[in-house]
Parts: structure tokens; C-alpha cells; sequence
């Protein structure tokens, strides 16, 4: 495993002689290691920051390229860049991604045998490393910071540096201690990245890990790749069904269920319905859980059915959609959550389904918790934030950013919202009789029983039984349907305007926003629910740089991608890595779309490299010539055939 491409980067005109590395060599080693045609967001002024000796604190989304921040000045640097991440998992995966770009990258952590330890302190000793990684006690102990004094670094990382917030959700003690980095190594340049963090946050890591004087870099939060939709539930497994198998069938993606049991029934059911999907969850074996992970990152189109404990150390850039079949608790999980989706900025899907069950439930959470009553005013304000970006009826991106406080012009164009824009109508008289179905049943029913009361339905009992087929109210409200019925009940209880009791069976009450509406003193305007929208291909607006995807390709394409999807499965198998460390999706869909013949046309596709051109090249090359050579019928395709088309697509249905 040599580390040709970061020496040859290293060894770029511009990176030698003059101490302080230029940008000429930063945009060397973006093309020959990394295979990238230009720097995204602030990545070029973050590299430029540290080459140039400067702290910075970086915040970019999820997908928004931190790694390349740090990784290029310490390739380009001489000297060795030292990476602190709290997962293992996390640093394996990088650290095999690097390897195939032919970087010299290795991770310290505890389940390696002691003579591998040796080996990478040996290497790191004399210079054969560009990249170290390291758990934060890991990098903290004695022994590695010993190590770290006897070599000259070039930079020290943090990543996921919002753990150090007391308060946060990810909060790790050991990295408290990472302070004393700074301390040991003055002069080094220090690197805070993180994709979560508001303006608390943000101070709070700065003050954490003496970075006061660090520049701060920070990206727009928006995931333009991600479309959004929200949707009424009313048989969510179905549902979900027509998402998976109109958009989605292949895919990899998350369905996050809040119970256990909600989690092994959908798995269960997907399966049947063909879709290689595991269930997740707290309480299973962890050799259970650790399966579903592995089959997660290594299989292709895995499902992973889970409760939100399936998430931190998910770094699998092609998870193709997320979908809630319950509502998280507050935006702030919503957009973590979704969040997972689109790694690798292509098209993907972030879907949920929502009803007044989630309402009533969500609201009975926070009401009857023991937290102080701060503690649950702040509570309720980020459910009534949630319960108001599902009903909304404008565009959901320009909503979400708003909520964290970032301004978005002009409409997205890739939400449900604004692609096709819900109506809305009066719903003054429907929330008044609504009301009055409450008031005159004594606020002790629940909404199908009240439905049944406006559509004048006489068929229960209970009906007859309290004379209720005799109030004013009775078959007020034939001119909606029962579904109409719940969708009016539903937005009512999102806006507060009703109240659903948790115990008592749900029955309804008013609360003191009531008021003004039955008395006509104010009016409703309520969303249609839409009946379920065939599935949309449409691309985002224009203004968005469009990509090539998956979905674009044509028919003959698509076996030709499959051809090569093939081939990077067998070479992912036998270097023991996942498939997206091999290519990413959007490297093989350019393949098929460009045919390249030449190696130096294959060195073109976005995320070639030199060293993955060196060892794959040819491969992928002959399964594109010998595709070819089966699609124009010619002669002699022995040696096309033999790479290409036959035997991969036997590959492929062994799968
Ligand atoms: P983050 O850590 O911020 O979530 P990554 O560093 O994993 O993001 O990068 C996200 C994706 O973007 C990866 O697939 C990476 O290969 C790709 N990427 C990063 N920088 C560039 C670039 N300059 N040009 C094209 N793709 C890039
Ligand atoms: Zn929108």
C-alpha cells in the first residue's frame, strides 16, 4: 500500500521549496489523489487557513466535504496530520477510503493487535504517514502523546466537535480533554469541524478546546439534494410500500419507527414485500445489531428499519432516503435525521409520514414529564415548531433553514410543496362544527365518534344511547367525507385549536384558542390533503447545478451500470471494503454516460484518482468496451465479453 498519489501530490510544483506549501498544490493534490475538478464551499480558504499555520472552525452540512479540509494540508504539508473522531467506525471507514486513494492513512484504536500498533507508530516515526487517526482518549494517553512530541505534525483535526457540548446530544466527556492539545502542540494547526452546531454551540466548542482566535468558516446549512415531503398517514405501511417500490426499489435507506415493535413489524413486512430489510434497535443481541450495520455499509439496497438508536457513526454516503414513520421530537432530530440522506449530495428522498396519534402522543410526552417547567415550555415550542413545518402548506426548505435561522430566497423548488402546491380553503365553518360536535358531546369523545356524529352516522350505539342523533349538531357535516373529517381534526389539534387527552382514549376538548373560532371572531384556512401524488421525477428548479443521476439513465444504460456496479462489488469484496469506497454511485453513472476508452479518459470522471486509475482502470474500461462491443454486435467480443456483459450480469443475479 504505497503512498504514490500523496507523494506525487506532495512532490507537485509549488509544494517544494519555499516552506509554506502554495494553493497550487492543494489543487494538485485535488485532481491527482482525490480525482475532483475544483473545491467546494470554503474548503479551498479553510486549506489555505491552515497551510498558512490558522485555527479555524468549520460547520458545513452533512455532504459538504470537511474531510477534504484537513486531509489536503496534511497531504500536501510535510508532516504528519493527526485526526481525532469519536467513532471507530467512522475512522475505519475513512481510513479505507483514503487507502484506495492510495494516501498513507492509518487509525490507532483498540481493536488492534499490539504488533499493528507498533507497526503504525513506527511508520508515523519515520515519516511514512500522512494521516493519523485517533479516538480522543486514544490521542490523549501518554504513550501517543509521546509519540506525537518525537514527530513534526502538520495539523491537528477534531472532528464531530460539537461532542464537546455539554448539552448536546452527542456529548463526550474525553472530549473536554482534548484542550490539552493545544497546549502540548502549540503552533500546530488546529481544525474544529462539526455539521451541528448553533451560535451556543459554536462558542461553547471554541471555548471547550482553546480556539478563541480560530477563524470560523461556515457554510449554509441547506441540503439542496434532499427533497422533502410530508404526508397525512392514513395506512403508513402502505404508504411506504408506494414510496419503496415507485422511487426506491434497490436503494439503501433508513425507516426510523419509534418502538420496537413498530421497528420489527415494518422490517418484517418489507421483507415479505422483497426488500432486503433488518430491523434495528436497542434491544436486540449486539451481535444482531452489528449485523445489521455490516450488511448496512457492505450490501447493496439494504433497508435498515430502526428507533433513532441506528445513526451516529453512519457515514454511508448513499443511503438513497430516509423515511419517519413516526414524527422525531423536534426539527432539530428531524433534520439530524434526515440528514443521514444524500451523503454524497445526489438525489435523495426525505420522507414522513405524520398524524394526530403523533400529535397526541408528542404532546403527552412533554406534558406529563417530570422536567421543570422551563424544560417543558422550551419542550413545547420545538413540538409546536414540528407540528407547524407538517402542515405547512409553503415551501419546507425555506422553513427549516428559517427555523435555524438561516434566510432562504425564493422557493426551493425540490419539497412536495413547491412541486405541487397544496390548496388551501376556509375552514371557518368546518373547525366551528367541529367545536360544537366537542362542546355539545361533553368534551369526552374521541374524533371517529365525532365524526360520526357530524356525518350523521347512526351506526353506534353509543349514539342512541345519549340521544346524541338529537343534538343540533347531528349530520351538520355531510358535505365532508370522514377522511375530509380527520384531516380538519388533525391540523386543529397541530395548531393547538383542539386538544386530544392521551389517556382518556383520546377524547377531545377545547382549549382556550377555541374560542374565537366558534364564536366567529376568527378564521381557519386549512391545507387539502392530497390523495397520494403519483411519483414525481421532476428535477429540482433551475438555479441548482443539475446532476446526472441514476434516473437519467436510459434502458441500454442502465445494464451497462449495472455491468459496472458488478464489477465494483467484486473488487469491494475481495479489498474487504464497502462498494462506495470503491466509486461512488455518481463516478459509475458518469462511467456509463461517457464510455471512456482510454485510460486518460477514464482519469477524467469525477473521484478518479491516480491510484485508483492505476488499479482499476483497466477493469472498468474493458466492461465498458466489451458492453459495447455486445450492444453494436460485433465479431470479435471474446475478450469484451469475458470482462464485460455475460458474466457480470450472472454477478448480478446472484445477489
Ligand atoms: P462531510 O464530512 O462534510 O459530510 P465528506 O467530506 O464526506 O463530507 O464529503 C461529502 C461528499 O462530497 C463525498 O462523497 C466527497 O467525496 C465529496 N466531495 C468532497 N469534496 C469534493 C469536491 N471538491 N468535489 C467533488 N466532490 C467532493
Ligand atoms: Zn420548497
Amino acid at each position: 500500500m504505497g503512498g504514490e498519489a500523496g507523494q506525487r501530490a506532495r512532490d507537485a510544483p509549488g509544494a517544494v521549496g519555499a516552506g509554506v506549501p502554495g494553493p497550487e498544490a492543494a489543487e494538485q493534490a485535488l485532481r491527482r489523489v482525490f480525482g475532483f475538478d475544483r473545491f467546494l464551499g470554503h474548503q479551498q480558504a479553510v486549506i489555505e487557513h491552515t497551510l498558512g499555520g490558522g485555527d479555524s472552525l468549520v460547520l458545513m452540512p452533512t455532504g459538504g466535504g470537511k474531510s477534504l479540509c484537513y486531509q489536503i494540508p496534511a497531504l500536501v504539508q510535510p508532516g504528519l496530520g493527526v485526526v481525532v473522531s469519536p467513532l471507530i467506525s467512522l475512522m475505519n471507514d475513512q481510513v479505507a477510503a483514503l487507502r484506495q486513494q492510495g494516501v498513507r492513512a492509518a487509525s490507532l484504536n483498540s481493536t488492534l493487535p499490539y504488533p499493528e500498533v507498533l507497526r503504525i507508530e513506527a511508520r508515523a516515526r519515520s515519516g511514512d504517514l500522512d494521516l493519523l487517526y485517533a479516538a480522543p482518549e486514544r490521542v490523549l494517553n501518554e504513550r501517543t502523546l509521546g509519540l506525537l512530541a518525537s514527530v513534526d505534525l502538520a495539523l491537528i483535526a477534531i472532528d464531530e466537535a460539537h461532542c464537546v457540548a455539554a448539552w448536546g446530544h452527542d456529548f463526550r466527556p474525553e472530549y473536554l480533554a482534548l484542550s490539552a492539545l493545544g497546549e502540548r502542540f502549540p503552533g500546530v494547526p488546529r481544525l474544529a469541524l462539526t455539521a451541528t452546531a448553533d451560535e451556543v454551540t459554536r462558542r461553547e466548542i471554541l471555548d471547550k478546546l482553546g480556539m478563541e482566535g480560530a477563524a470560523r468558516f461556515i457554510a449554509s446549512f441547506d441540503r439542496p439534494n434532499l427533497r422533502y415531503r410530508v404526508l397525512p398517514k392514513d395506512d403508513p405501511k402502505r404508504q411506504l410500500a408506494r414510496l419503496l417500490e415507485g422511487e426506491h426499489r434497490g436503494d439503501a435507506g433508513i425507516v426510523y419507527c419509534l418502538s420496537r415493535r413498530g421497528v420489527e413489524e415494518t422490517a418484517e413486512w418489507l421483507r415479505g414485500r422483497g426488500f432486503d430489510a433488518l430491523p434495528y434497535h436497542a434491544g436486540l443481541e449486539t451481535g444482531e445489531r452489528e449485523t445489521a450495520h455490516r450488511a448496512f455499509r457492505e450490501r447493496e439496497g439494504v433497508v435498515i428499519v430502526a428507533t433513532i438508536a441506528f445513526g451516529m457513526g453512519i457515514d454511508k454516503p448513499d443511503v438513497r432516503f430516509v423515511a419517519h414513520l413516526d414524527l422525531p421530537k423536534s426539527l432539530e432530530g428531524y433534520y439530524q435525521e434526515t440528514g443521514r440522506a444524500g451523503r454524497d449530495n445526489e438525489p435523495a428522498t426525505a420522507w414522513m409520514a405524520y398524524g394526530i396519534q403523533d400529535v397526541v402522543r408528542l404532546r403527552g410526552l412533554t406534558e406529563n414529564s417530570d422536567a421543570d417547567d422551563r424544560h417543558k415550555r422550551v419542550t413545547a415550542r420545538k413540538l409546536e415548531a414540528l407540528l407547524g413545518y407538517c402542515e405547512l402548506s409553503a415551501c419546507r426548505r425555506k422553513a427549516l433553514l428559517a427555523y435555524f435561522g438561516e434566510e432562504y430566497s425564493g422557493d426551493c423548488g425540490n419539497c412536495d410543496n413547491c412541486l405541487a402546491p397544496p390548496e388551501t380553503w376556509d375552514g371557518t365553518v368546518a373547525a366551528q362544527k367541529a367545536m360544537s360536535a366537542v362542546y355539545r358531546t361533553g368534551q369526552r369523545f374521541g374524533r371517529e365518534y365525532l365524526i360520526r356524529i357530524l356525518r350523521g352516522d347512526a351506526g353506534d350505539e353509543r349514539i342512541h344511547q345519549y340521544d346524541h342523533d338529537r343534538l343540533p349538531t347531528f349530520g351538520v357535516g355531510r358535505d365532508l367525507d370522514a377522511r375530509s373529517w380527520r384531516s380538519v381534526f388533525r391540523q386543529l389539534a397541530a395548531r393547538g385549536l383542539l386538544r386530544v387527552e392521551v389517556e382518556r382514549h383520546g377524547s377531545v376538548k377545547l382549549t382556550a384558542t377555541s374560542w374565537p373560532v366558534l364564536r366567529g371572531k376568527e378564521t381557519i384556512e386549512l391545507r387539502r390533503d392530497r390523495t397520494p401524488p403519483r411519483a414525481s421525477r421532476k428535477k429540482p428548479a433551475a438555479g441548482r447545478p443539475p446532476r446526472r443521476t441514476r434516473e437519467d439513465l436510459s434502458a441500454e444504460n442502465e445494464s451497462l451500470f449495472g455491468a459496472l456496479r458488478a464489477l465494483r462489488l467484486e473488487i469491494a469484496r475481495g479489498n474487504e471494503v464497502p462498494p462506495y469506497v470503491v466509486f461512488h454511485d455518481s463516478a459509475l453513472v458518469e462511467m456509463t454516460e461517457r464510455k471512456p476508452r482510454t485510460l486518460e479518459e477514464f482519469a477524467e470522471i469525477q473521484g478518479v484518482g491516480a491510484a485508483k486509475l492505476e488499479r482499476y482502470g483497466e477493469r472498468f474500461l474493458a466492461v465498458v468496451r466489451g458492453h459495447e462491443a455486445a450492444a453494436t454486435g460485433a465479431g470479435e467480443t471474446t475478450t469484451g465479453a469475458e470482462a464485460g456483459a455475460a458474466p457480470v450480469r450472472e454477478a448480478v443475479s446472484r445477489e
